[in-house]
């Protein structure tokens, strides 16, 4: 493969000894094969990191020469240290089916948007709905994000910054997560094209559906007076500056907040501690996707916001970060 290739040369022009491998869950069954691969190849030893892996924002500290992470684009603001990022193939385009699917639920003016796994397809996506009559645009990527048209969870900026040239956007992806903010965000339709299931759909009830949640998760923290800021240490996701922000917004209305810093954010390692909810500064995914694994109610800091009186629910917006 012509990306081992170029590791390989990586490894040698910076010669190498110890190697560490970081592949998100979906790739793990890759990991055995490319340690293997690289101990034959390069005569190096590989430490395949055991920890989970979720971005470009969440490179593993490991006492090795050179890191190797796959799954992820890198994220250009942030200056990584001895990291190779693997990028592998996205899947070939063998059928249009979901986009055909979708075509018909689309407005005349379509915003394109992805997940890095996908990029590479836009182009003909673009060309097929252009064929059916539609203008489409493809947001510029910035600091945060690679690719043209490229979606985080955490980051939105390629659907923001073709807002005023379209009336809906098309997801091309399998999840709700990365298009979920831009439903929130920008009053227009979204509707998602998963190429997996070879279908089409609106994200409308999903999105009604969480709008919900984080109304009871609100309703919920309003009487809190002691609240707990956390703060992760992993490379894009670290926002003390913000945690500090936040916790003397709290002490302003009267309200005991402490920060708690942590690597992996899990509910089993937020027990014990004697704070009625918690405002979770780290990956927006957690407080959104995870909230009924936690007992207390977790919030993101634009719904803190809300709970302090900062904000207005008409106001309300998912989390991005964007420092
Ligand atoms: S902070 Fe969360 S949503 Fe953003 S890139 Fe990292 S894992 Fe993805």
């Amino acid at each position: 493969m012509a990306e081992t290739e170029r590791l390989l040369e990586v490894i040698r022009g910076r010669n190498a000894k110890t190697v560490g491998l970081q592949f998100p869950v979906g790739l793990r069954t890759k990991a055995v094969e490319l340690a293997q691969d690289l101990e034959a190849q390069a005569g190096v030893t590989c430490l395949v990191s055991a920890d989970p892996s979720f971005g470009a924002c969440d490179v593993a500290d490991m006492p090795v020469d050179l890191i190797v992470h796959l799954g992820h684009a890198p994220m250009p603001h942030l200056r990584y240290r001895k990291v190779f990022f693997y990028d592998l193939p996205g899947p070939p385009l063998t059928s249009m089916d979901f986009v055909d699917a979708a075509e018909p639920m689309l407005p005349a003016r379509v915003g394109l948007v992805t997940t890095t796994q996908y990029r590479h397809w836009l182009p003909k996506i673009r060309e097929r709905l252009e064929a059916k009559g539609h203008v489409v645009r493809i947001g510029d990527p910035d600091r945060r994000v690679a690719y043209a048209g490229q979606l985080l969870g955490c980051d939105y900026h390629t659907a923001t910054v073709i807002e005023a040239d379209v009336d809906g956007y098309l997801y091309i992806g399998t999840g709700d997560f990365h298009p979920l903010g831009v439903a929130i965000l920008i009053d227009k339709p979204v509707i998602i094209a998963d190429p997996e299931r070879g279908t089409a759909r609106d994200l409308k009830e999903v999105r009604d559906r969480v709008l919900r949640q984080r109304h009871a998760a609100i309703a919920r923290a309003h009487d809190a007076s002691v609240f707990g800021i956390i703060v992760s240490k992993k490379i894009g996701q670290e926002r003390l500056e913000a945690a500090k922000d936040l916790k003397a917004l709290a002490e302003k209305h009267g309200k005991q907040a402490n920060i708690f810093l942590m690597d992996l954010v899990a509910p089993d390692l937020l027990e014990g501690y004697r704070v009625d909810a918690w405002v979770n500064t780290a990956c927006p995914r957690i407080a959104i996707e995870d909230v009924l694994q936690y007992k207390k109610p977790i919030l993101t800091p634009p719904e803190f916001e809300i709970v302090l009186g900062e904000r207005t629910w008409d106001a309300y917006a998912l989390d991005e970060i964007r420092a």
